[in-house]
């Protein structure tokens, strides 16, 4: 069972879920975003989002039209990663399509990157074997003043 953190765009609060690692994400429609797809190999037992990340999966699975495999979404600091770990520390990044084809992988690339969906489509030339897109948040939010004062927790 994780404990997931939503921060709600709508409303600017924090919201607090429970799931099993087999149920979707909150927010996310059809089961098509599975708690455990979205942290991948992460170990924490908190995990965190927002509402307007939730909702963009939704719009982009629709618009793409097939399954969209995972890799991970959320990833703390430590866990490893590349440039944009920012973003998956936010978690409000996914790193998609790794088990597809190369021509696959090209499809949902242009999916995302055509979708106006996403702040950031990470360019297919630094992402060769996965596809990198995000839903930046405000920095002014609430979000990011949780952020900050939970890296100084740093708690498991
Ligand atoms: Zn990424």
């Amino acid at each position: 069972m994780a404990k997931i953190i939503v921060f709600n765009n709508d409303t600017d609060r924090m919201e607090t879920y429970y799931r099993g690692e087999n149920e979707p994400m909150p927010y996310n429609t059809n089961g098509t975003l599975r708690v455990r797809e979205f942290r991948g190999s992460s170990k924490s037992s908190t995990l965190w989002t927002t509402k307007r990340t939730m909702q963009s999966w939704n719009s982009q699975r629709y618009i793409y039209g097939s399954a969209i495999p995972v890799g991970f979404a959320f990833k703390r600091p430590w866990e490893g990663g590349h440039g944009n770990q920012s973003q998956h520390y936010a978690g409000v990044a996914f790193d998609v399509g790794q088990r597809l084809s190369q021509s696959q992988r090209t499809r949902l690339w242009n999916s995302a990157n055509n979708s106006g969906v996403w702040s950031f489509v990470e360019p297919i030339s630094l992402t060769p074997t996965w596809v990198h897109f995000d839903k930046r948040f405000r920095y002014s939010s609430l979000l990011n003043w949780w952020l900050s004062s939970t890296k100084k927790r740093k708690f498991e």
